[in-house]
């Protein structure tokens, strides 16, 4: 699904990523993990074409994307749920879901897409009509990912998702990233809590200073010393 070989990224003159390789096979939920300012968000924005001052390949699906303008990387089933969620505030629900839809194929699906989301969040259907901006921070975090989804990706990067959530909601979050892998979505998935979001993977990878500095099953990253040094900080 997503094969990154040798990916330098760059902010000026500052190099952010160094060398990365990570992979995501087909149906996988990968873990991208790591303290703040590794990189991860350069990393996920590289993919999503928001961020071009790099160097290696991001093939998706077999394709480079590495050059493709972040308007044109969802042609290639890519999707990104931003870090901070960024919905319109002025906007409803329904239209903030609508603008996810903004390819010509996805708009075909609209309707379907629209009822997947509903199911997998109901209270998003109850606030159609409310202005985005006056919902819960947890019911933004819903509306971010479903407007993700109505763009019918193949690979969904999420940034950060549980990111200031209270507990119960988090747990919402992570049902849905299952329910949305079992759909048959991959999914890279950075987060800062480390814990849920390996038990939710396969595999991970630990970003530090802009390297990959581990990689391995979700298994042997939960019990890996370096992860709970570098990462978790114990
Ligand atoms: P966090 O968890 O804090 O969001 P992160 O792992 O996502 O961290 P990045 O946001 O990708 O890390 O940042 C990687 C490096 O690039 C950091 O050193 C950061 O200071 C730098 N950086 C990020 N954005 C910019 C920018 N717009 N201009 C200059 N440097 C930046």
């Amino acid at each position: 699904m997503l094969e990154i070989q040798g990916l330098d990224a760059w902010y000026g003159q500052a190099q952010a990523l160094w060398g990365v390789d990570v992979s995501v096979a087909d149906g996988e939920i990968v873990s991208l993990v790591g303290p703040n300012g590794a990189g991860k968000s350069t990393l996920v924005q590289a993919i999503a074409g928001l961020h071009r001052s790099t160097r290696g390949t991001i093939a998706v699906e077999g394709v480079d994307v590495s050059r493709v303008p972040a308007h044109r990387v969802g042609d290639h089933g890519v999707a990104l749920v931003p870090e901070g969620r960024r919905v319109f505030a002025r906007m409803s629900v329904h239209d903030n879901l609508v603008l996810g839809a903004y390819r010509r194929s996805a708009r075909a699906q609209l309707t379907a897409g629209l009822e997947r989301v509903q199911t997998l969040f109901p209270r998003l259907a109850e606030r159609s009509t409310q202005l985005a901006g006056s919902l819960s921070g947890g019911e933004q975090q819903m509306l971010a990912i479903g407007r993700a989804l109505l763009a019918g990706p193949r690979l969904l990067l999420m940034d950060e998702p549980s990111l200031g959530l209270a507990p119960v909601v988090v747990d919402e979050v992570f049902d849905a990233i299952r329910a949305i892998n079992a759909d048959g979505v991959s999914v890279l998935l950075v987060e800062q809590d480390v814990e849920r979001a390996l038990e939710v993977s396969r595999r991970g990878y630990v970003l530090a200073e802009g390297r990959i500095v581990a990689t391995g099953s979700a298994a042997e990253l939960t019990g890996s010393a370096l992860v709970r040094r570098s990462v978790l900080g114990l």
